[in-house]
């Protein structure tokens, strides 16, 4: 049975390293029951981070999405990576979600990393909820970050729930639950890791001032939005609950809000409430536009697809990961449906796929299905030429959507396996990389005869060089790229000999060897390279031998 489109949230938890996302997912596939157990990062057993490079870091790199029930939602949820080196990870994700979690520390509140990520959501438009976690930790302080995702990510964050308390338990006044704006009521969250209880208490008589100014406030910034509700409390009649939490929903699917809750997902404090929020607020994927694409049999005319079964089977790549047997491509369903052994067409590389087996990630298990509806995730076995960015579609109704940009790469390194014998080798492996991974790039230099690899970042490029040993049993030799220049240099500057020495301001910037034209009874002449690879920086050459 395909779910019903209403009833799917595809999320992401989104963050600036360390903030906690991971502990956050954990605690989520716990609470909806799919996990019988916590992981937790610091003991590398978390279900997220199922590669081993990422349990040995304790940092989330791939995505993965993994799809786990909620009340009467199914929540397709993809973790996604905070590292700066990553970012490039998270667009992809948020190209093809629906909403977003995003994590923050109470005590480092927004970070470099946080701001690039709310930047990029704002770019594709994801509606948020935010979450402030480790609200347990020495320093703790709710009201800061509040105020710092207004002023730093110019955001309109709307508190629904406010902390009791903060900090670890020997401080006074100790974080030890939360209150509920909208019920008026005290959340107490069952300790220890097997307790998955939440007890609705009245609110502590110290915090009822406090949580009654929060909720004003709240009431407040949703008038604009429900004349409804500003009439209502005028009338000083008693406001329904439901009708407080569809108007919020209207502010975050106009992106004209964020409701913020907080907790500490490392005691299990607050995550349940943000597991309700998204089925609350955040969009299904009945509550986006159409994709729009260019139909390539129609001179590339516009054309859009509705999330509605009987249009034709339209989908993004969005993830290739290995997998058992042969790629695992992942793939947001955007028109249509799906069933196992269809062809599908790929009109950017003019291709029909055999798509062979359908699978939805659970935390504990795989689950192959016989069904896709659209709105939803699905990993795909069996395509054999599509890559992220791709367009997958019904072979007679050829639609082509807009790929996924992805940023250059930034860094290069220069490798050689220890063995010649193991060249073809690297070059095949590093082809089915890129293949997984588009920012990552490998190039032969046909001069140098080096293989240059380049990626986001030095981690980025390490964790390739670590997949490449342990995956493939590829020992790599690491250099710095050699530069090779080939340009015929100016009429006038004739070089003698050898020159080295490339000095870019005042730094010295690589060594070159270059074989000129000898001239006898010549100068070694200063002289501007206008282009040099890696970077095209003009460089000054100051020095000939
Ligand atoms: P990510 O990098 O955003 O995925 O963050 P992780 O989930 O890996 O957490 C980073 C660190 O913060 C780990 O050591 C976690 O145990 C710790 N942590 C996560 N949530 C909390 C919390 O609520 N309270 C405290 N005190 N520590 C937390």
């Amino acid at each position: 049975m395909a779910r019903k489109l209403e009833d799917i949230r595809n999320i992401g938890v989104i963050a600036h390293i360390d903030a906690g996302k991971t502990t956050v997912t954990e605690r989520m596939l716990f609470y909806s029951g799919t996990s019988h157990r916590v992981g937790e990062v610091d003991k590398g057993n978390t279900t997220t981070d199922f590669d081993p490079e990422e349990a040995e870091r304790g940092i989330t790199i791939y995505s993965a999405c993994v799809t786990f029930p909620w009340k009467d939602c199914t929540i397709n949820l993809i973790d996604t990576p905070g590292h700066v080196d990553f970012t490039a990870e998270v667009e992809r994700c948020l190209r093809v979600l629906d909403g977003g979690v995003v994590v923050f520390s109470a005590r480092e509140g927004v970070e470099a990393q946080s701001e690039t990520v709310w930047r990029q959501a704002d770019r594709y438009k994801v509606p948020r909820v935010a979450f402030i976690n480790k609200m347990d930790r020495e320093g703790a302080d709710f009201e800061s970050v509040l105020a710092e995702i207004e002023r730093r990510l110019k955001a309109n964050p709307v508190p629904i729930q406010i902390p009791i308390g903060a900090g670890p338990p020997h401080v006074k006044d100790a974080f030890r639950g939360v209150i509920d704006l909208i019920e008026m009521k005290m959340l107490h969250f069952g300790d220890g890791d097997e307790d998955r209880t939440v007890e609705v208490r009245d609110i502590p008589e110290d915090y009822v001032d406090k949580a009654q100014l929060y909720r004003d406030n709240l009431l407040e910034k949703l008038y604009d939005l429900s004349n409804e509700l500003m009439e209502l409390s005028l009338s000083e009649e008693p406001i329904p609950t439901q009708l407080i939490r569809d108007v919020i929903r209207k502010g975050v699917l106009a992106r004209e809000l964020q409701p913020v809750l907080c907790g500490s997902a490392l005691d299990g404090i607050g995550v349940q409430p943000i597991l309700d929020a998204v089925t609350c607020y955040l969009p299904s994927p009945k509550d986006v536009p159409p994709v729009v694409g260019t139909n390539p049999a129609k001179k590339n005319q516009s054309e859009s697809r509705s999330p509605d079964p009987s249009d034709p089977f339209c989908g993004l790549v969005f993830k290739v990961l290995p997998a058992k047997h042969g790629d695992m491509t992942w793939v947001r369903v955007y028109s249509g449906e799906l069933k196992p052994n269809s062809r599908l067409l790929n009109p950017g590389r003019d291709v029909k796929e055999n798509c062979a087996q359908l699978w939805h990630i659970q935390a504990s298990r795989r689950e192959q299905v016989d069904h896709v509806g659209c709105g939803d995730i699905v990993g795909i076995i069996g395509l054999r030429h599509s890559v992220t960015g791709d367009t997958l579609c019904d072979t007679r109704s050829p639609i082509l959507l807009e790929s996924i940009k992805f940023p250059e790469t930034v860094i290069g390194m220069a490798i050689e396996p220890e063995s010649s014998a193991d060249r073809d080798k690297l070059s095949e492996t590093l082809a089915m990389m890129r293949r997984q991974d588009p920012t990552f790039d490998a190039l032969e230099n046909k001069d140098t005869g080096q293989t240059i690899i380049s990626g986001m970042g030095e981690l980025h490029l390490e964790v390739i060089r670590h997949r490449l040993l342990r995956d493939f049993k590829l020992n790599v030799k690491v250099h710095k790229p050699r530069v090779s220049y080939r340009e015929t240099v100016g009429k006038s500057a004739k070089v003698t000999g050898e020159c080295h020495r490339i000095i870019q301001g005042q730094q010295l910037f690589a060594k070159l060897t270059i074989q000129v034209e000898h001239v006898p009874n010549q100068q070694p002449p200063v002289m501007v390279i206008s282009k040099c690879p890696p970077d095209n920086v003009p460089f000054e050459l100051i020095e000939a031998a």
